[in-house]
């Protein structure tokens, strides 16, 4: 990963599937609340035909559990939005595995972001993604989609060849207090707190899985436009306990473990819930 501006240019900007808005698992037609509405209806018709007095005594009661039964607020879903960086043209920095074949960061980032999200969907956490596949998408963009997805994590991953171990990086933006009209650019000002503590979690669970790991902050356009805890990830080669050789960030073991801590780490993040919520930040 390079931290200038010039490295994370825009590549172009394609039209996303609109599914990629969609938080994994979301139907909104078997909503209790929608199917409450439906069977309300039903039942007000049937109650057109009783006296007043009465119509008004039992649909009072009818409305009470039907209400009871709405879906929870807004601002209690867990949302993640997992970035995988660069895509289509811009293939990011180039990783040579042990056997000396050369991997495009590109593709290792989207491949982390497909295990990582798997992961998490199957602990039940909605995960909205920048990309799936090896599209191009600019920076503002990114922001757009985690800022609409209005999520209480964004991970953007990066590999590299340079270093060891796990890199985190939160923006180098101060911090800011809210403000209700937010400059784009330094949106992640009013957040950056938050996200050193995103990082903090990240930080531990990648520590308890016997990694290393380099905490940093640095400006990355991305990031600093987004209004949620937001930090970018980045993978360099490992050496494990009792190997001499590093095993590359392509090597799929090694993206399972870092998967696997990093769901963790979402995991407690998730269970302080004083940090997910999204109204204050
Ligand atoms: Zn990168």
């Amino acid at each position: 990963m390079r931290w200038t501006e010039n490295t994370h240019k825009n590549s172009g900007c394609p039209i996303l599937a609109a599914s990629l808005f969609l938080p994994l698992g979301w139907d909104s037609t078997n909503s209790p609340h929608v199917l409450g509405s439906l069977i309300l209806t039903s039942i007000v018709s049937s109650l057109k035909r009783l006296t007043p007095l009465l119509a008004s005594i039992l649909l009072l009661a009818l409305t009470i559990p039907a209400f009871a039964q709405a879906p929870p607020a807004t601002a209690n879903r867990f949302v993640v939005v997992l970035d995988a960086a660069h895509g289509g043209d811009d293939s990011g920095g180039t990783l040579k595995d042990p056997s000396g074949v050369a991997n495009p960061e590109k593709a290792i980032t989207v491949a982390l972001s497909v295990r990582l999200r798997s992961l998490l969907a199957a602990r039940g956490i909605s995960v909205v993604t920048t990309r799936e596949s090896d599209s191009a998408v600019d920076d503002d963009r990114r922001a757009e989609i985690a800022n609409h997805a209005k999520a209480q994590a964004c991970l953007s991953l990066h590999a590299t060849q340079s270093g060891s171990g796990i890199h985190i990086f939160a923006s180098s933006l101060p911090p800011a207090q809210p403000a209700s009209i937010v400059p784009w650019k330094t949106a992640q000002a009013a957040w950056v707190t938050r996200s050193l503590a995103l990082a903090g979690d990240l930080n531990s669970a990648l520590l308890h899985a016997g990694m290393t790991v380099t905490l940093g902050r640095t400006a990355l356009s991305s990031i600093d436009s987004m209004s949620c805890p937001a930090v970018a990830i980045e993978i360099a080669p490992e050496i494990p306990s009792g190997h001499s050789e590093p095993v590359s960030p392509s090597d799929s073991g090694y993206q399972t473990r870092v998967a696997q801590a990093l769901a963790a780490a979402i995991l407690e993040w998730r269970s302080n819930a004083s940090r997910t919520e999204v109204a204050n930040p």
